[in-house]
């Protein structure tokens, strides 16, 4: 038995039934806590090519012009995981050292494992770690997120009842009820883009957050769990497997406009790399590669923007202070 599901078969014998966010939000502690996933459960963007937290360092100086250049200013990163996309996103910058020398880093992540990654990987950005983003400084405020709102537990609403997990008759981890229509909500991530929002409202600034999911809100059950790339059942070896769920952007728009800040797209992984430059960044870095290198970004490229893959299945949804344009990346 994994050590998650022993602290959560004793919290059901104590306080019966865990509603699927509770459940979720135990299982991911523990999953993440103990090791670095990354290329061993799944992949991530930036962990395919340098291109894409390149646009995104691209990104958050074209915004933090737009802010009218503030220094210092905050750039926060949500769950860095091993701190690629922060890394490529840092020497994409250099081309404006100005920038730079006005960013203060902050990351907020939970794990002690994905922490002692990111010290090496940034330890010449001097980056502040936060347990959760309430913690950051107020300040002129660009946060990035990716594969962040994913992993934040939902809850599953069955009619007006939350969905459970229990113990079944013989003995092993249950849903309860076991089947219906589902509805999914999660009201961590609500308060997390709210809390964003409001702090750009706030200091200005903007957010950018990547993730996958439907663009608008659909009815059903995304729950899903991965271990070794490949799907696992989601109540088997709870944080032995990634568990995550759909995000819901408009649900997350609504939350950032409902705190006074204008929210953008979302719009679809591919648009948004594309609008970016993602094919003039993959043709500079090729012209010149060796063979096999080139060979490596063009499949990188397709990867990241394929119309049956990551390119649509991953968007793009920007919060932004009410008076700050339009990002790059979501012009009509
Ligand atoms: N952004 C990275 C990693 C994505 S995996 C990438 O794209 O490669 C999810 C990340 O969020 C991990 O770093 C994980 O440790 C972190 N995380 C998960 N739940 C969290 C929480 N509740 N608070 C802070 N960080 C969390």
């Amino acid at each position: 038995m994994t050590p998650a599901e022993r602290v959560i078969r004793d919290r059901i014998a104590e306080h019966g039934p865990l509603t699927v966010g509770a459940f979720m939000r135990i299982a991911a502690a523990h999953y993440y806590g103990s090791r670095d996933p990354l290329g061993a459960d799944f992949t991530t963007a930036p962990e395919i090519s340098q291109m894409f937290g390149e646009l995104i360092g691209v990104w958050c100086v074209v915004v933090w012009r737009a802010m009218g250049a503030p220094a210092p200013f905050v750039l926060a990163e949500l769950g860095p995981g091993r701190g690629t996309l922060m890394a490529d996103a840092l020497r994409a910058a250099q081309a404006a050292p100005e920038f730079l020398r006005a960013a203060d880093i902050h990351l907020v992540e939970t794990s002690p494992v994905l922490q002692a990654k990111q010290a090496e990987r940034l330890a010449a950005a001097h980056p502040t770690w936060h347990g959760r983003f309430g913690d950051v400084p107020d300040a002129p405020l660009i946060v990035i997120a990716n594969e962040f709102f994913d992993a934040l537990p939902v809850e599953q609403h069955v009619g007006t009842e939350l969905r459970r997990v229990g113990i079944g008759d013989d003995g092993r981890l249950v849903f309860i009820p076991a089947d219906g229509a589902i509805q999914e909500t999660s009201p961590i991530r609500e308060q997390y883009a709210a809390e964003i929002a409001r702090r750009l409202v706030a200091h200005s600034g903007a957010a950018l957050i990547v993730d996958y999911g439907p663009a608008e809100t659909a009815s059903g059950d995304s729950l899903q769990a991965v271990a070794g790339g490949k799907p696992h059942s989601v109540l088997a070896d709870p944080g032995a497997a990634d568990l995550t769920a759909h995000v819901d952007f408009a649900t997350l728009a609504a939350a950032a406009r409902a705190a006074g800040a204008n929210a953008v797209g979302p719009v679809p992984q591919r648009s948004f790399l594309r609008r970016l430059g993602i094919e003039g960044r993959a043709a500079k870095l090729m012209a010149g590669a060796p063979r096999e290198s080139r060979d490596s970004l063009a499949a990188a490229l397709e990867r990241l923007i394929a119309l049956d893959g990551m390119g649509t299945l991953f968007k793009a949804l920007a919060l932004a202070h009410p008076a700050l344009p339009t990002p790059p990346g979501f012009e009509p």
